[in-house]
């Protein structure tokens, strides 16, 4: 394309090259593969902060998260439902932040977790790929395992990479939804792991909200999930969240959801669902 540069390779950037649409690209190299299979539920791990719907002068956009929210999995569910292919695609990670999902990940399959590569510009030695250690996806990642007490050389970066994260997050800025940098600031100088100084002072906020499973009407409703999974999935999860919440009046409520009349409530697909499994 004329208008990327040709050293476009060579350019160190901190963000994503391209901010579209990655997630249809997984998706459509994946579908003829759970077709010929005849997988029925195609799950993204998309979690609760990218469900996002804002407005800017009278027009309505995700902000650039519209193939990671909700609303993308659902339109994809009805167009497999007008296809007839017995599909239905959603996430179950919707009721949790990142730093819950990291610390599931690490302490309940540290084996899968030792795989993890969540950054901008990987590379491969010796037949492995590691992570750079120096991006702003490297730094959140290498804060977070440090947050949970968790070894982040357990999946490729160096003792020196660790420290240096760390040392940069004193420094500049994590690209989180805010609320979750600001409780991971809050875990990192809880347990002394970064230094107390005006910017990291500012950024910590208590939100204990973030480790515990969060629902409401728009980002994380159960209705969004088939119900036979919602049980068992929901136990997993409070095996390691400090419990679940709801939305109300804006303000986060301790709620019981495994005993709430949602946690039955249909999936908005059961129907077809049903029909598709009789046919
Ligand atoms: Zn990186």
């Amino acid at each position: 394309m004329p208008f990327i540069r040709e050293d476009f390779a060579d350019v160190r950037a901190d963000i994503y090259p391209i901010r579209l649409w990655t997630v249809a690209v997984f998706l459509f190299g994946v579908l003829p593969l759970a077709h010929k299979r005849q997988v029925g539920r195609i799950l993204i791990g998309n979690e609760y902060d990218t469900t996002l719907k804002l407005n800017h002068q009278g027009i309505t956009h995700y902000a650039a998260l519209y193939d990671q929210s909700k609303y993308f999995d659902n339109a994809l569910t009805r167009y497999y439902s007008k296809k007839d292919w017995n599909k239905f695609q959603f996430s179950i990670l919707r009721s949790l932040s990142e730093l819950l999902i990291l610390k599931i990940l690490v302490t309940r399959y540290p084996q899968l977790q030792a795989h993890q590569v969540s950054c901008h510009a990987a590379h491969e030695k010796e037949g492995r790929i590691y992570p750079c250690g120096n991006c702003e996806k490297c730094r959140r990642i290498v804060g977070m395992l440090c947050a949970h007490d968790a070894d982040p050389t357990a999946c490729g970066y160096s003792s020196d990479q660790v420290a240096r994260a760390l040392r940069s997050l004193e420094q500049k800025k994590v690209k989180q939804l805010g609320m979750d940098a600001a409780y991971l600031y809050h875990l990192l100088l809880q347990k002394n792991l970064i230094a107390r100084n005006p910017h990291t002072e500012r950024l910590a906020k208590p939100f204990e909200f973030i480790m515990k499973l969060r629902f409401d009407q728009q980002r994380s409703d159960l209705q969004d999930i088939p119900a036979d999974i919602r049980q068992a999935l929901i136990s997993i999860y409070l095996e390691y969240a400090g419990g679940s919440v709801k939305l109300n009046n804006r303000r986060w409520e301790p709620w019981d959801v495994l005993n709430s009349a949602a946690l039955n409530q249909p999936y908005h697909f059961e129907s077809v669902q049903q029909e598709s499994l009789e046919n």
